[in-house]
């Protein structure tokens, strides 16, 4: 059997990093990834046949990934900052959050009823850049212990973020429930919770939407996804990284051998890109609970933006940030109770993003030269369990959004190379499928506090298993979740510091 320093189980972008650190370090490296590619929920793909778009097919903005990891890897990959950080359609009008004009911002607060927030929003940005900078630069660190954190974060933001569920505390600081819901959406992206869940897993899945870059920005990767993760493998491969693609992991024994069906390694230490449930699977132990995904996602190629019924914004400025559907506060929670009672909630709660309005580089130049724009739709609180298939899935998508625009979004889709229209849609069944995401979930597993458990030991990086020779490298470790390389930059840093 060959022998291997590392042998990684997934080629996502974090067992890229992973790679890249290990072999950069001098360790005989060899990943194994199922699909043809690399990237995991990281990649460029031509979605549509016979149409020049390349989309960022699954994952799409980036914001965790530190500077830390792209120097240390001499990544080149330019992302765009947005300057409209969202827009919510309310009746005839609407509320549009524009970072680089306060009094612009100010006056849509107004326009729909919410001038007394201003105030409360604005502390409220400044309060998520104090735990932003006092929680971002832990992540390539070592887990701090639950009161070293704390006392970083100090008493006061510690009790409004880590101590009581975030609906509690958007109530407490917020009238206008269209605010509260824009501000609480980043507590479900790939969560299904009510806001009131005294679990916090929203909280965590907050935490991890504002602490980013130690801003909380969300860019655009110039040349989609694909790019990320492309230059990432080239990281890998120049420092010497083995990468085996179409290399399904079929076996891994906690000696450190790791089997597919046509090769077997015996290596030194196994770091497990998948989502910890296949890792058990591998190990052929029972995984508990099954994690679960709340999403539905959906692709279209427009042959330009959709008309607003608010007149007061351009749907360029409307698309150029996050878009949000149904995403009140109220809303958000009837969706979560008509899901835990088994319906697909009515309407479905629906953020849009417009990829081309940051960078056209992703079209060919004839789509590119015209007004044709990538929209995508990342549906919330529509769990695994309800099963839902990809027809109805995106029916409900579809009807979400008509409700707010001035005209039918189907009418606007391009046609392919056989005149169907460019739209695809993926339920967690399909992730599940596609990408061995365990019960669709995005994140492989729920979110957690980036801090040590009560049985954590000092120094560890919140990758260790119950296996010494094994290792999570992927997004189901402690602070993995996202398009950040902080499971593979962590899961690096125990291999180094413990040889
Ligand atoms: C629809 C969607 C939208 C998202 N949007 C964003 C976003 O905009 N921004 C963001 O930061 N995050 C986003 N995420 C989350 C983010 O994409 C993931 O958290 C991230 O990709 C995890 O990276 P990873 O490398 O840990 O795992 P993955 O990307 O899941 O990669 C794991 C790899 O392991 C492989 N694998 C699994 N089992 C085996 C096996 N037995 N043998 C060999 N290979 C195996 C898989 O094929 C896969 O390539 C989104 C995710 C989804 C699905």
């Amino acid at each position: 059997m060959e022998p291997v320093d590392v042998a990684i189980v997934g080629g996502g972008h974090n067992g890229l990093v992973a790679a890249a650190y290990l072999a950069r370090a001098g360790l005989s490296v060899t990943v194994f990834e199922r699909l043809e590619h690399t990237g995991g929920a990281a990649v460029s793909e031509r979605v549509f046949a016979g149409v020049d778009a390349r989309l960022s097919r699954y994952s799409y903005l980036v914001s965790l990934l530190p500077d830390r990891i792209r120097h240390d890897l001499d990544l080149a990959v330019p992302l765009v900052r947005r300057r409209y950080s969202s827009y919510t359609p309310v009746g005839s009008t609407g509320l549009l959050i524009d970072t680089a004009d306060e009094e612009a911002t100010a006056a849509s607060f107004a326009r729909i009823g919410a001038a007394g927030d201003v105030r409360a929003f604005r502390h409220w940005q400044e309060d998520m850049a104090a735990v932003a900078a006092a929680v971002w630069p832990t992540l390539t660190e070592p887990l701090l212990s639950q009161d070293a954190l704390r006392d970083r974060v100090g008493e006061r933001l510690w009790h409004d973020v880590f101590a009581r569920p975030i609906g509690e505390t958007l109530r407490e600081r917020f009238d206008s429930d269209v605010l509260r819901g824009v501000l609480a959406t980043d507590a479900l992206i790939g969560t299904f919770a009510s806001l009131d869940d005294p679990t916090l897993v929203q909280n965590a899945c907050l935490l991890y939407h504002v602490v980013g870059g130690g801003t909380g920005d969300w860019d655009v990767p110039v040349h989609g996804m694909g790019a990320v993760t492309d230059a990432l493998a080239e990281a890998a491969r120049s420092a010497g990284a083995r990468i085996v693609t179409g290399a399904d992991v079929l076996a891994i024994d906690p000696d450190g051998t790791v089997e597919t069906a046509d090769r077997a390694v015996r290596a030194g230490r196994v770091l497990v890109n998948a989502a910890p449930a296949e890792l058990s699977r591998l190990l052929g132990e029972s995984s508990g609970q099954a994690p679960e995904g709340a999403q539905i996602k959906v692709n279209m190629l427009l042959r330009r933006l959709p008309r607003l019924r608010d007149r007061t914004v351009t749907p360029e400025e409307a698309f150029a940030g996050t878009f949000h559907v149904h995403e009140t506060l109220s809303e958000l929670e009837s969706a979560h109770a008509a899901a835990v009672a088994g319906r697909l909630p009515d309407p479905v709660p629906v953020e849009l993003y417009c990829h081309t309005l940051s960078d056209r580089s992703i079209l060919g130049p004839e789509l590119a030269a015209s007004d044709a724009q990538t929209l995508t739709a990342f549906a919330l609180q529509v769990p695994h369990r309800l099963g839902v298939d990809r027809a109805t899935a995106q029916a409900a998508v579809l009807a979400s959004l008509d409700s707010v625009i001035a005209e039918p979004i189907e009418a606007l889709l391009l046609p392919g190379e056989h005149g169907e229209p460019c739209i695809e849609t993926r339920t967690t069944a399909d992730l599940e499928a596609e990408l061995r995401l365990p019960g669709g979930n995005i994140f492989h597993a729920p979110l957690a506090f980036p801090h040590r458990s009560a049985s954590g030991a000092e120094g560890e990086w919140g990758v260790r298993t119950a296996h010494e020779r094994i290792l999570l490298c992927g997004a189901g470790s402690t602070r993995g979740g996202g398009v950040s390389g902080l499971g593979g930059f962590a899961a690096a840093q125990e291999v180094l510091t413990s040889r």
